[in-house]
């Protein structure tokens, strides 16, 4: 209880970690997190996260550009490959919505391509309903490596970082934040609360904190099939069913679905070790259609994890209605990973500036009108 923080982070997860890194150094640092990170008890794990700005349109463009920027100088910088350019290919069919909303943010940097070069140059089986646009800055990079980069750098800055340590919740005293867990007190001047599915905990306390958590699968087929380290990460979308891939990486092909289910009512009832029936079969259908040298290749491994996720499915990076000097970081909805390189630039911002310039992220945007 004795020292003072400028600044608590809670969750040194995804964006947490970067956030340490970000911070430490310029000013006194503490992290807390109740596992040790990287762990596969929350929504980081999986060996591979898409980065991309296909897709992206109005406030997440720029950080869009900027995250993929942010990838190639931390890769520049490490003898590791965290970050690997594969390319990304969109394709689907201009009757399926988000396929629509995706390709019709009228992106310079996406290119169509013809179905007879798709199919010259990837493994990829078209049909002439569908639609291809290939995003050559797209990529994809390695989560729990860079959670472990994140962690490292901001130990050598000088941050410190409490393992094994559960946020309670925390008070406002003077001008001090006072931060209460299972292992004592902590105060600080600044506190980020980064707690991924752990948000939802605290949902009596920001009533518009409107978070929902869902468990997903993804499945990895092995196969000595060298086309695969050739393809770009895929987006496709199907009779609205969207699923998402990478190269092959180690002998496997990793392939997910971008649903919304089963969800959880609290984190404490997730249990990874109960499978969610169904994602393989999808799957194994869109191989059939898509990816016929691939069909009848065996599952591996299947693994899980969780989407934490607001109504609108964009993310909640607000202050504290009560007070500037906290933050709430929920960059989630299956889709901030990529982001959380950018975390620490745009919350030193907010820190600085006292407003949240990006209007998709505020938390206001769930409240109800007022009659
Ligand atoms: C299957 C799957 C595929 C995905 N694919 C992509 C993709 O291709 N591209 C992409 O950009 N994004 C993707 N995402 C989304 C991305 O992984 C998440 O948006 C991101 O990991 C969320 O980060 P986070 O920091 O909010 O959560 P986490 O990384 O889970 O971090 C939260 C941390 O808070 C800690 N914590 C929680 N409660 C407490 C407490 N009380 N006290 C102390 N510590 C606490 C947790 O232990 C955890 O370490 C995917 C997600 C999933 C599940």
């Amino acid at each position: 209880m004795d020292t003072l923080y400028d600044l608590i982070i809670v969750g040194l997860g995804s964006h947490g970690s970067n956030c340490f890194s970000h911070f430490s150094g310029k000013m006194r640092v503490l992290g807390i997190e109740q596992y040790v990170s990287p762990h596969t008890k929350g929504s980081h794990n999986g060996e591979t996260r898409i980065v991309r700005e296909m897709g992206y349109s109005g406030e997440y463009i720029d950080i869009a550009r900027r995250s993929l920027e942010l990838w190639s100088q931390l890769q520049d910088s490490t003898s590791e490959q965290v970050y690997v350019k594969s390319g990304g290919i969109l394709f689907g069919h201009q009757t399926d919505n988000q396929f629509r909303d995706f390709t019709q943010s009228h992106n310079p940097n996406l290119q169509q391509l013809k179905h007879q070069e798709v199919e010259s140059r990837f493994p990829i089986k078209t049909s002439q309903d569908q639609q291809f646009f290939f995003d050559k800055s797209a990529g994809f990079v390695k989560p729990e490596l860079a959670i472990q980069i994140f962690i490292n750098q901001g130990k050598a800055k000088g941050g410190e970082l409490i393992n094994n340590c559960r946020y309670i919740n925390h008070i406002y005293k003077d001008d001090e934040i006072h931060v209460y867990t299972d292992l004592g007190v902590f105060r600080s001047k600044k506190l980020i609360l980064s707690l991924g599915m752990g948000l939802k905990r605290l949902q009596n306390t920001y009533s518009s904190l409107d978070i929902g958590i869902y468990k997903q699968q993804v499945v990895f087929f092995k196969t000595d099939n060298k086309r695969f380290d050739d393809l770009p990460v895929f987006l496709s979308e199907d009779d609205s069913q969207e699923l998402y891939g990478f190269p092959r990486v180690n002998g496997e092909v990793k392939i997910g679905l971008h649903h919304f289910g089963p969800s959880l009512e609290h984190p404490d009832l997730y249990d990874q070790t109960k499978n969610e029936e169904g994602s393989a079969n999808i799957i194994r259908g869109f191989l059939m259609k898509y990816m016929p040298e691939l069909k009848d290749a065996t599952v591996s491994r299947v693994q899980t994890c969780v989407y934490t996720s607001t109504r609108d499915h964009n993310f909640t990076i607000d202050f504290d209605p009560r007070c500037k000097n906290t933050i709430i970081l929920s960059a989630c909805s299956g889709h901030g990973f990529k982001f959380c390189i950018v975390m620490g630039e745009i919350i030193e911002e907010m820190f600085n500036t006292g407003v949240q310039k990006y209007k998709t992220f505020q938390l206001s945007r769930f409240q109800k009108p007022k009659f």
